[in-house]
Parts: structure tokens; sequence; C-alpha cells
């Protein structure tokens, strides 16, 4: 019964109040025992492409297969949700940026590579992700704005060009408030490497 109030039946991640729940708890624990916490929000690139060419069942498929290529790509601590429609949310407890940075890159690089062909009846269907990353340590004082900093990453990767992951960055002294915002994020993904998988 826990389990079926807990996840989403589609893929098996976390639902959203379940992930919150849990991303709450570490959140403290975090502030408390001075731990690093990233949080990563993961949303399929141009997914409406992928419903209208091939059918909304595929597209369930499609969000199956990405799913699983999280889940086989993580560490017994870490934690996915399913966010909404085709948006993850990830936590990874005890973790630095330029861990969590490198994980991240590794799940954006085996989903581009190997989700598409998990689906079948979709031949050449090609999915890939973009992936934005924060941490505890930039500062957040709730759960939702360190989410609401992965969320801003991602905003970044998916102007970026998409298929690629964007992670906070350190603030510079000294640079007017545009400045700021244009260096919050940092780019991962090599720029050649996001246009291949496409
Ligand atoms: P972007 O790269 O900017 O993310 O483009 P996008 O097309 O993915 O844009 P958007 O996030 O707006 O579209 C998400 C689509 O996902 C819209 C909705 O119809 C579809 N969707 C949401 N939930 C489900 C679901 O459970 N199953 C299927 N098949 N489609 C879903
Ligand atoms: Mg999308
Ligand atoms: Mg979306």
């Amino acid at each position: 019964m826990e389990r079926l109030a807990s996840r989403d039946p589609l893929t098996g991640s976390l639902n959203r109040r379940a992930f919150y729940a849990a991303f709450e708890q570490a959140f403290g624990e975090s502030r408390e025992q001075g731990h690093e916490l990233c949080c990563l929000m993961v949303d399929i690139d141009h997914f409406k492409r992928v419903n209208d060419q091939y059918g909304h069942a595929i597209g369930d498929q499609a969000i199956q297969a990405v799913a699983h290529c999280l889940h086989a790509g993580l560490r017994l601590a870490d934690m996915v949700g399913r966010y909404g429609g085709e948006e993850f949310s990830l936590m990874f407890p005890c973790t630095t940026l330029a861990e969590a940075s490198e994980l991240a890159e590794r799940l954006r690089i085996r989903i581009g590579t190997e989700a598409g062909s998990r689906v079948r009846m979709a031949d050449g269907l090609g999915l890939t992700v973009s992936i934005g990353v924060s941490a505890i340590s930039f500062g957040a004082q709730t759960p939702l704005e360190l989410i609401d900093q992965a969320d801003k990453a991602l905003y970044a990767a998916k102007e970026g060009g998409r298929n690629c992951v964007m992670v906070m960055d350190v603030l510079m002294p000294g640079l007017n408030p545009t400045e700021q915002l244009e260096l919050q994020v940092r780019r991962v993904t090599p720029r050649s490497s996001s246009s291949t998988v496409r």
C-alpha cells in the first residue's frame, strides 16, 4: 500500500509528493550536519514532437525509457521523483557539485545513446534530456528554493540548445545584477557533444 501511495505507476519513480517529503527530510539533515546536497531537474527535449509523431502510447514508453536510464545510472542513496509529465527531479545526498555535475553528464549521455532504442515500435526515435543542477551550498533556505535554482539551471540548458547539463556557479564579486544573472550557471556539456546525439 505504501509503495502504491508513494510511486508513480508509469515509471516506478517517487511521485511528486513523496519526492518532496524525502527531499525536505534530506534538506534538513544536510543543513544540520553541514553535508552537501545536490538537486537536479531533468526534462525531456522536444517531447511534444514525440507525442505528435508517434502517439501518446509511445510517448508513455519514452518517459519509461528515460526513467529506466535515470534509475540504472544512480547510486543507492540517490532519489528520483517524477515531478511532472516528462520532467524528473533527482536528489544526491552527501555529494559535491563537481560529483553531481559529472553524474548528471553521464546520465545525459546514457539517455541520449540508449533511451530511444529502448522504445519498441518507434524505429529511429531519438531522445535527449536537458539537466539543471544546484547544491545546498549556494544558500537555498528552503527545499523549494533549491528546486527553483535547479529549475533555473534547467531553463538555461534549454536556452543553451538542449541536450546539455547546466550547473549553478559561484557568484562573482563586483559584477552588476545583469552580469551576475548570466554568470550564475555554467555549462558542463562540451559544445561539440550536445549536437552529436540529436
Ligand atoms: P522542451 O524541449 O522545451 O521541454 O519541449 P517539450 O516539447 O518537451 O515541451 P513541454 O515541456 O512544454 O511539453 C511536454 C509535453 O509532454 C506536453 C504533454 O503533452 C506531454 N506529456 C506530459 N505528460 C505526459 C504523459 O504522461 N505521457 C505522454 N505521452 N505525454 C505527456
Ligand atoms: Mg520537455
Ligand atoms: Mg516539460
